[in-house]
């Protein structure tokens, strides 16, 4: 039997160390990426600000050792959901079960000005650009703005604007500057109104500007102006959350469907045996790797029942747990449900710095439990 794992973030990560550990070198397992590692999603932002390195960051998928799992570098060019193939740049994959676990594709491009006079930090190689622009950032106008529903981590845009405060402040620069955060979100973050109140209380603390409920809709680089629904604003930097999409692959299979390949929280897409997990769906929790991954225990359970012969009954309880930067050394944490068909939860805990060690402690345990060895 094969299963084929199509893309290596966190829930490919998760889902493939999962079906190795319960059948090993039993199953044949091909886990599919572009790139050459992995990063995490947290680790951008630590990286821009000087938090670490680029390096201390990366994790090499060539790594992985892990009984029956092997790592096929290469670009998925097509996928047929109905006879379950895939063709890559580099090979065809027949599987008995696939699961499809691409995430979500960054669109720059998408906003008029963004790519000549913004920052994205979003993408790996964008966060890893940032660090030079902010080491030459000598204070002014900052804003750091979205500029489309939905996006990845939604807490991210506003731990962006503390820690761009933090760094600001650090360097003496925080009386000549002024950080402003646009955001199409009511509050920063919708299902814990405790979060919420935190983090305005404290962006009003910092004097960091709030914009909810809008968008910035291009970037005119000459005049140094973000153009948003509702009026322009003047900056010196302007770091942007670039639009958001299904990869391209996932709409010409017919997969996607109004943007998103839809699933129900069994995972199962309407293709017998194809599965679908993360970013790249439309479940109906946030794109967030700590969804993802427990998107990616549900499948791998159902999955383990379909090989073995049983009737699978796992289901996703859309709960995850986020941790939160909110600069001055402190971290916050915040455990949200998305439960099926329900309002959505979120209880807060912290800030504190004693969080720093348990985020801290979650990134490691990852990496020990899908590479197989510790982090560095
Ligand atoms: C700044 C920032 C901070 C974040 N902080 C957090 C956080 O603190 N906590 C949290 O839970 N989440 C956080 N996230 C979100 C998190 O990174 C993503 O939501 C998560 O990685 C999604 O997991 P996934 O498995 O669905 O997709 P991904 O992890 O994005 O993995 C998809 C994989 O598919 C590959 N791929 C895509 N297309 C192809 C193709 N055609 N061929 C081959 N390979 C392909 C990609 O290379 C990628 O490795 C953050 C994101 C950002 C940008």
């Amino acid at each position: 039997m094969r299963v084929v794992v199509l893309g290596a973030g966190f829930g490919g990560l998760e889902l493939t160390t999962i079906l190795s550990e319960q059948f090993g070198p039993d199953l044949e397992l091909v886990l599919v990426d572009r790139a050459e590692s992995f990063v995490f999603g947290f680790s951008k932002l630590d990286v821009m600000f000087g938090r670490t390195t680029a390096e201390a960051v990366t994790h090499r998928y060539d790594d992985i050792v892990k009984p029956g799992v092997r790592f096929s570098r290469g670009t998925v060019r097509a996928i047929d959901p109905v006879d379950k193939v895939v063709v890559t740049d580099r090979e065809i994959l027949r599987s008995d079960v696939l699961v499809i676990a691409l995430g979500a594709d960054l669109d720059p491009a998408a906003t008029p000005g963004l790519l000549d006079g913004g920052c994205e930090f979003y993408s790996v190689a964008g966060a890893f650009r940032a660090v030079d622009v902010l080491r030459e950032f000598d204070g002014g106008r900052v804003i750091v703005g979205v500029t489309s529903t939905p996006f990845k981590c939604p807490p991210a845009p506003s731990e962006t604007a503390l820690l761009m405060h933090d760094l600001l402040r650090r360097r003496g620069l925080l009386d000549r500057s002024q950080v402003s955060l646009v955001m199409p979100l009511p509050t920063p973050i919708p299902p814990s109104p405790d979060a919420s109140r935190m983090l305005l209380t404290t962006f009003e603390e910092r004097g960091i500007g709030w914009h909810p409920n809008t968008v910035v809709r291009a970037i005119d680089p000459e005049r140094k102006v973000a153009v948003l629904a509702d009026g322009e604003m003047p900056f010196d930097l302007f770091l942007g959350v670039p639009k958001h999409r299904a990869p391209d692959v996932l709409v010409e299979s017919g997969l996607a469907v109004d943007g998103w390949v839809p699933v129900d929280y069994t995972l199962e897409t309407q293709f017998p045996g194809v599965f679908a997990i993360g970013d790249c769906t439309s479940v109906g929790t946030p794109k967030a790797g700590v969804f993802a991954e427990g998107q990616a225990c549900v499948a791998g359970e159902r999955i383990t029942a379909l090989l073995r012969g049983e009737e699978p009954t796992a289901t996703y309880d859309g709960h995850g747990i986020c941790y939160l930067e909110v600069g001055d050394d402190s971290v916050a944490k915040v455990d949200v449900t998305f439960g099926q068909g329900e309002a959505p939860t979120g209880a807060l805990e912290g800030p504190s710095t004693d969080l720093v060690t348990d985020k801290a402690e979650f990134g490691s345990s990852r990496i020990q439990r899908w590479f197989g060895h510790d982090w560095n």
